[in-house]
């Protein structure tokens, strides 16, 4: 092929974007580590070991996925996206952990964020917060985190849009799974234990198995949105993807 200076250029390796089922995006990556654990652990580095074990999960399950990632480098937003849409996606599912600071609960924090106006995506964030959740919160001696509105919810700017671009452009159906507070001491140390990248992906895959298969809608999307507020002093984590 021609270089834009019109030049020959030899290309040795190419990469269709083939056309799946699934896309998983890792967030995070390279440049852009994320939220950080009480052992050091990177949020880029765990929700892409988390995605990599739920994509084999789904490919056991004869379900075509992708990943927007398959290393420790960074990736923009709107290739992410692209790459979803590219792909003729059925789901496409960002995974993040999140950062500070909630109040202590005796239960996960798990939040899945939906796209506004999207039943199918509110459905998949739904199967995901259920499944997730229910997982996490069978496991005992953790001192969970949680917002007061943690579950499967729309967050939305000043202008009533979905505040997180990930949520709010692609034309694929998707949400933003935030698994739990990997900032905060007793879950980031769970977190980088042995068993949890398996314990926490195979509900992931679980859900979106569900998804493709049936009508089922897990948990019911809160009814009123959360407002984003990026003045507001609490920080969460996908904020940085914010445009
Ligand atoms: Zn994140």
């Amino acid at each position: 092929m021609f270089d834009p200076c019109g030049n020959p250029q030899t290309i040795s390796k190419i990469f269709p974007i083939r056309e799946t089922q699934v896309v998983l995006d890792p967030g995070h990556g390279g440049k852009d580590p994320g939220a950080r654990g009480p052992t050091g652990l990177k949020e880029s580095e765990l929700n892409l070991k988390v995605a990599v074990a739920a994509a084999q999960l789904l490919h056991e399950q004869d379900v075509p996925t992708l990943l927007t990632r398959t290393g420790d480098y960074y990736i923009e937003l709107d290739e992410r996206i692209a790459l979803g849409d590219a792909a003729n996606a059925t789901a496409l599912v960002s995974i993040h952990h999140n950062a500070p600071i909630a109040a202590k609960s005796n239960k996960p924090g798990t939040e899945v964020f939906a796209q506004t106006g999207d039943t199918e995506s509110a459905r998949l964030a739904g199967l995901l917060h259920k499944e997730v959740f229910e997982v996490l919160n069978s496991v005992d001696g953790i001192e969970w985190t949680s917002r007061w509105d943690a579950g499967a919810l729309r967050v939305v700017n000043s202008k009533g849009g979905d505040a997180y671009s990930l949520v709010r452009k692609p034309q694929t159906t998707n949400a933003l799974l935030e698994v739990a507070y990997l900032a905060s001491p007793s879950e980031g140390t769970f977190m980088a234990e042995d068993g949890y990248v398996q314990l926490v992906a195979a509900p992931i895959a679980a859900a979106i198995k569900t998804f493709l298969t049936t009508d089922q809608n897990g948990t019911p999307l809160l009814e009123r949105a959360r407002i984003h507020n990026p003045s507001g002093g609490r920080r969460t984590c996908p904020e940085v993807e914010l445009e």
